[in-house]
């Protein structure tokens, strides 16, 4: 696929459940959850400087050659809610282990944190 993109010089839009792939063959990334974006920014930023609690939980949840075992804190805890019955405020509330009662008030608007480096949470 990358030698197609250098070749004819394509966009892809490649949508990926592992984050662990997204080095290999994505410029800018857009992370979602439950059909929305919560963080977005280049490759190179995301994986140096994740910001939405989502994101670093990807990241710990992918497997390390390295650990023998995954831990505790690389578990994303829950289940997705339904689409039909939204969390009120930001809806990784329910899982989110940064959540505090003022993350159930407004939902979060997608907001530029850094140059180019957007991301959905009132903490980060
Ligand atoms: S707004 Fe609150 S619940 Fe949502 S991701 Fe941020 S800290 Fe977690």
């Amino acid at each position: 696929m990358i030698d197609l993109q250098k070749e004819l010089d394509l966009t892809y839009l490649f949508i990926t459940h592992d984050i662990s792939v997204v080095k290999y063959i994505s410029d800018e990334v857009a992370v979602m959850y439950l059909g929305e974006i919560v963080e977005q920014t280049d490759k190179k930023t995301l994986f140096e400087n994740p910001r939405h609690p989502y994101t670093r939980l990807l990241f710990k949840s992918v497997p390390d050659i390295s650990r023998p075992f995954l831990s505790e804190d690389g578990i994303i805890k829950g289940e997705i809610p339904n689409p039909t019955r939204l969390p009120k405020g930001c809806f990784f509330s329910p899982r989110c282990p940064l959540k505090s009662r003022d993350c159930e008030g407004a939902h979060p608007l997608l907001e530029e944190k850094s140059p180019g480096h957007f991301a959905r949470c009132i903490k980060v």
